[in-house]
């Protein structure tokens, strides 16, 4: 579904966003696009166990965590940070991971810069058994395959297509689903300048450009700044958006058309990504810091 946002929006600009957060609570948005033919192939290789990576607050863990839940896998998560192991109450997303069965393997940060090496892989198969494997933030050829359905025929008209980028999938996926005359605008999470390169393992298509300068300081890195416009966006829309992805984005995006980088009558599709139930997780950090939280 895509809302229209009713700003006083300058030069004649039409601006909508797409609300893939909505498709469902908790596998919201990208990560339910780049799970679903993940868990088709998983059950055509007659796995029973979803094993992944991923961070404290990472949605990407929820996601599979519950998923694995609805469609009868078990599910094993590897998680970032040892320190972790005794804090599973205080943290919504692996609390709720936990809730859906998810079994935690709790690593240092160091033994998980190892993630994708091959004697990992084979000391986790030694540990767990048999598993289909889904990567940190579940970015692979079936993922972008799913996110290539985030686009649909109803979407033609747009001529720029904008989205939050952390691993590069969701974006391939709209990329190669997009039309030659849209454009499609990535706002990385993260610094990352590997990030090009990721993207072009996908995708052939041209018509695409990373804007890096609304990262706020780094993946999961937020600023007063950013936490008070995301609480007013919300006020005039009742549009949550989360802070570590859509929020960025979609404050990049309304900076970049007040700053006239759109050309004017430019029709503007903004994706919601969903991980809006990182917030929670994100609430209690800046709560023990002392700083302003969302409201929502
Ligand atoms: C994971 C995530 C992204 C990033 O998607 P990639 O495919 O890794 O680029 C964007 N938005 C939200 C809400 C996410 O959870």
């Amino acid at each position: 579904m895509n809302q229209k946002i009713t700003y006083e929006l300058p030069n004649g600009i039409t601006l909508e966003i797409k609300r893939e957060d909505l498709l469902h609570p908790f596998v919201s948005g990208n990560k339910f696009r780049k799970l679903k033919y993940n868990v088709l192939q998983a059950k055509a290789e007659n796995q029973s166990v979803l094993l992944t990576f991923g961070g404290a607050f990472s949605n990407h863990i929820a996601a599979v965590a519950y998923a694995g839940k609805e469609q009868g896998f078990e599910t094993i998560g590897i998680i970032r940070g040892d320190e972790l192991r005794d804090k599973i109450s205080e943290n919504p997303t692996l609390s709720f991971a936990q809730e859906c069965g998810m079994r935690f393997e709790f690593v240092t940060r160091e033994a998980y810069r190892h993630k994708t090496d091959a004697a990992f892989i084979a000391q986790l198969q030694a540990q767990f058994g048999s598993f289909y494997l889904v990567p940190e933030g579940g970015t692979n050829d079936l993922a972008v395959k799913g996110c290539e359905e985030i686009l649909t025929e109803l979407d033609a008209d747009f001529d720029f297509i904008c989205s939050a980028v952390g691993t590069g999938g969701t974006i391939s996926g709209l990329i190669n689903s997009a039309l030659p005359h849209q454009k499609i605008l990535g706002f990385p999470a993260l610094k990352g300048d590997f990030l090009q390169n990721e993207i072009r393992k996908f995708v052939t298509n041209k018509n695409w450009e990373l804007i890096t300068d609304y990262h706020f300081g780094g993946y999961g890195k937020v600023t007063d700044e950013l936490i008070d416009w995301i609480n007013s966006f919300f006020l005039q829309t009742q549009i949550p958006i989360d802070p570590i992805y859509t929020g960025k984005m979609v404050f990049g995006v309304m900076d970049l058309i007040q700053r006239n980088y759109f050309p004017p009558k430019s029709k503007i599709l903004m994706i919601h990504t969903g991980g809006l139930q990182g917030i929670a997780g994100m609430n209690a950090k800046l709560r023990n810091n002392n700083k302003p939280i969302l409201v929502q």
